[in-house]
């Protein structure tokens, strides 16, 4: 079974949406050591994760890409095209200074770099450290009527293609949320659909089509996500969601 874990900020002050760069260091040193990190596609041995953070926010370029590299991991990152700046003059102190909500409420948050910038993932996708999926061009609620499915969902893989040079062959559901039609889209454009659900995985055609994620952020132990109890939900929710997916 194939655990994928999803992950959003590091030290922001949303804490269900976050872990601090300490507990993300404990917590990734210990995946190197008792994880093999792979990315969408690739070869699954019984030791196989695969960790995805959501959103590319400029803290995962300064907390996280140092710490893959570090411990010799392997992350996808999941880009909403709209938020993306070509570069940027601006030093880490302001970048890393809204908060989670003056992110998306601040009308002039572009000022602020928020977000990776392009130069910023061709340097991580060069480093075979980082693969970048799509995460829809405005991280909008695709399973709400009157959404640009085509825009959100082709558009923004056209975009991140364009720009990065590079093949995108992974889609993310903003908030996990969509209904059939969604789907299909996804799944005409995209070998690879992640949605949220605290399951695992039989293989990278997950269950029923989408890709099941576990849930990495708010860590309250660097090892929380692997002790035998929480692996026992995953794993009774993964049989109820197989079981469901065929009948
Ligand atoms: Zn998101």
């Amino acid at each position: 079974m194939l655990p994928v874990v999803m992950y959003h900020h590091i030290n922001s002050d949303d804490l269900p949406l976050s872990n601090t760069d300490t507990m993300m260091e404990e917590h990734l040193k210990l995946i190197a050591h008792r994880y093999t990190t792979v990315f969408p596609g690739e070869q699954l041995g019984a030791k196989a994760i695969c960790l995805t953070f959501d959103d590319a926010y400029y803290d995962f370029y300064h907390y996280v890409y140092p710490l893959l590299k570090k411990y010799h991991l392997k992350a996808l990152l999941a880009v909403p095209s709209a938020y993306i700046l070509e570069d940027t003059q601006l030093q880490a102190p302001q970048r890393l200074s809204l908060k989670h909500h003056e992110i998306y409420e601040k009308e002039n948050y572009r000022e602020f770099a928020p977000f990776c910038t392009y130069r910023e993932l061709r340097e991580m996708v060069q480093s075979g450290h980082v693969a970048i999926a799509s995460h829809s061009t405005n991280h909008l609620n695709l399973s709400e009527e009157g959404v640009d499915l085509k825009g959100e969902i082709f558009g923004s893989k056209a975009v991140l293609e364009e720009n990065l040079g590079y093949r995108v062959e992974s889609f993310v559901l903003p908030y996990g949320k969509y209904n059939d039609a969604v789907v299909a889209l996804a799944r005409e454009h995209y070998p690879y659909v992640f949605r949220i659900g605290n399951a695992l995985n039989p293989s990278w055609n997950g269950i029923g089509g989408l890709i099941y994620r576990i849930k990495g952020d708010g860590l309250q132990t660097p090892d929380e996500l692997f002790k035998p109890l929480k692996q026992l939900g995953f794993w009774c929710k993964t049989m109820i969601k197989m079981a469901k997916a065929k009948g």
